[in-house]
């Protein structure tokens, strides 16, 4: 059995869950908080991360969402509606 993907993921998303929570308070009584992800990693993006986000500048459909790390290293998005590829 090679169960430990599901695993891992579970643990970050608690991680991430717990991070969320002590930024902001006023989330703690949800269940589920919806963060945007990054086009490129689809890591989710915490609320005081240096992230940008823009629509998608060929079909303005999308709000595209960076990381700070994808930023720093200039990586590619693609726009999940119209398959735009840019900088
Ligand atoms: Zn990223
Ligand atoms: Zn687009």
């Amino acid at each position: 059995m090679r169960s430990r993907i599901p695993i891992s993921k579970l643990l970050i998303e608690a991680r991430v869950h717990a991070f969320i929570v002590a930024k902001r308070p006023q989330w703690a009584g949800m269940k589920q908080v919806t963060l945007p992800t990054c086009s490129w990693c689809h890591r989710p993006i915490l609320p005081d991360e240096r992230a940008v986000s823009f629509p998608c500048p060929n079909c303005g459909k999308v709000t595209i969402w960076r990381c700070r790390v994808c930023r720093e290293l200039a990586r590619p998005y693609v726009c999940p509606s119209c398959g735009f590829e840019g900088p």
